[in-house]
């Protein structure tokens, strides 16, 4: 699974360089193509494929200077430059440049029917939409904030955005607030994704409501919107967000944590050590082995520099690359009963390669303990789930799953677990209880 996006956008001196700091500090929601907008005297975008440090090399960012900016990190399994963001948009004698996290449920039925009315899209991403739909109704109604109403109304799904125009920024959460977004103010106005990525330049930072607009010219001026129910993506909490992350009031690290006490407040086994498939399962490990009083170790170790590694072609070389990325502590592993902790299980091919990994090292049992419930549903609002046929747990039951990874037991933390250890309300659950929030569809 995998995040689409980071986001980023500031009023504040040297903001090209900031953009840069903060979309580092976003990498891990995007690594295919990263860019930057600037406004002065007119726009200027810099993007391209790879990730921030490669695309922003040999003195880029020294030609870009402005208090104005906006920037983008990008994962994507389709198109290429054309598609990266920030993308520049242009309709009815208007142009801007747009920065989007998420995904639009209704996107092919509003691109056609703009198309019948003359519209000319230039891309096949869904964010362009949210340009041409914005800039449409701003030409009419004249005011970026009824504009923005009317986008609320229209565009249906995930959206955490950012607008560059006329040397003005608008900053907006889709009304459910799928995609999280943060700001905060100091010696400027910044957002970005993640709280995280504004820690750097700000000490109070909070999250933008769902539905509320900003608007930043001369002045700064925010509205409320629309009120919806809420739908915070709960595998933000699981996976996605980086654990120094503050999401609705909640520190993410803290909620992993808690997810992992939760885990083991539900479980019996005995062992005699926890190790975490690293690094996406060490919080919940750290929990499960607070709750439970069996010692924490590091049983896995990563290796941190092979960056991003291609497709193998063959299932032997494929084998090889997981025993690069990890491998296990014999010392920590040989003759123990060892609980592994890791956050998901998506096709169940990883998992399965890991406990025969631990298995050779001379673990005498390995029990797997997933701090999120099984994955069965496809994701619509902005995360990159493999398909239904693809999730393991879709179709097989946990019995099946445990017989498959080859682990001597296997247990997943409930959906009611999951909710005690998260602690907010209105959280979208959709890829887990198969319960889509009704008005990301109502078309
Ligand atoms: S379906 Fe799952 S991944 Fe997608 S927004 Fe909802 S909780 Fe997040």
């Amino acid at each position: 699974m995998r995040e689409k996006c980071g986001i980023f956008a500031a009023k504040t001196e040297n903001a090209p360089k900031k953009a840069y700091y903060a979309l580092l500090a976003l990498q891990h929601r995007g690594q295919e193509s990263a860019g930057i907008s600037i406004w002065k005297r007119g726009m200027k975008t810099y993007k391209g494929l790879g990730l921030v440090p490669e695309v922003f090399k040999n003195g880029i960012l020294d030609s870009m200077d402005s208090n104005l900016a906006i920037g983008h990190v990008r994962y994507s399994t389709f198109g290429g430059l054309n598609e990266a963001q920030p993308l520049e948009v242009e309709c009815c004698g208007k142009k801007l440049s747009l920065v989007h996290n998420g995904t639009l449920t209704n996107y092919m039925l509003l691109r056609r029917e703009y198309e019948k009315k003359g519209f000319k899209f230039r891309t096949s991403v869904d964010s362009e939409l949210l340009g041409i739909s914005f800039l449409s109704h701003y030409m009419e109604v004249k005011d970026e904030f009824e504009a923005m109403k009317l986008v609320f109304k229209e565009v249906k799904g995930a959206y955490s955005l950012a607008f560059l125009f006329d040397g003005k920024i608008l900053v907006a959460r889709d009304p459910l607030g799928f995609r999280p977004l943060s700001y905060g103010e100091g010696d400027g106005i910044y957002f970005a994704s993640e709280s995280s990525a504004l820690l750097m330049f700000l000490s109070e930072i909070r999250d933008v409501k769902p539905g509320e607009v900003f608007l930043i010219g001369d002045e700064v001026e925010s509205r409320l919107l629309m009120r919806k129910p809420h739908a915070h993506c709960v595998f933000e909490y699981i996976y996605f967000a980086r654990p120094d992350s503050m999401m609705e009031g909640r520190n993410v690290y803290r909620t992993r944590i808690e997810m992992g006490r939760q885990l083991a407040r539900e479980d019996n086994v005995e062992a005699d050590v926890v190790i975490a498939v690293p690094d996406s399962g060490r919080s919940a490990a750290i929990g499960y082995s607070m709750e439970s009083g069996i010692p924490y170790e590091e049983g896995l170790i990563k290796n941190r520099y092979i960056g991003r590694t291609f497709i193998m072609p063959s299932q032997e070389l494929r084998s090889l690359n997981v025993k690069l990325k990890l491998s296990p502590v014999g010392e920590v592993i040989k003759d123990k009963r060892v609980i592994l902790v890791d956050d998901s299980i998506v096709r169940g091919t990883t998992m399965k390669r890991i406990v025969l990994m631990l298995k050779d090292a001379g673990a005498k049992e390995v029990h797997v303990r997933i701090s999120s419930p099984p994955i069965k549903h496809p994701c619509y609002m902005g995360i990159d789930i493999p398909s239904r046929h693809e999730l393991i747990a879709s179709w097989k039951s946990v019995e099946m799953i445990k017989k498959s990874i080859g682990a001597d037991s296997l247990r997943y933390l409930s959906i009611e677990g999951l909710k005690k250890a998260v602690g907010i309300e209105d959280l979208c659950m959709a890829c887990l209880n198969g319960v889509y929030p009704e008005y990301a569809f109502d078309l």
